[in-house]
């Protein structure tokens, strides 16, 4: 898959531990750096794509990505 996208993200260089935190309520300031990133939608896909199972991706927690996941399934 392109990941060209990763180059252009808001996180680069950032602490990753951001972006791993252990509870849902410390993923709010990762979710606030993904809010203004410009390829939050591909970080995203690129997470729902690979069934990442930690870390904040394009604004969504993990227990958000199995969400999404589950909603998508009923739609499809
Ligand atoms: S959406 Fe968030 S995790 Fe994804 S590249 Fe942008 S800042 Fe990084």
């Amino acid at each position: 898959m392109n990941q060209s996208w990763r180059q252009r993200s808001a996180c680069q260089g950032l602490d990753p531990d951001v972006f791993f935190p252990l509870t849902e309520e410390d993923a709010r300031q990762a979710k606030a750096i993904c809010a203004t990133c410009p390829v939050r939608e591909a970080c995203l896909e690129y997470a729902l794509a690979n069934r990442e199972q930690d870390g904040v991706w394009g604004g969504a927690t993990a227990k958000e990505r199995r969400r999404i996941l589950r909603q998508r399934r009923k739609t499809a």
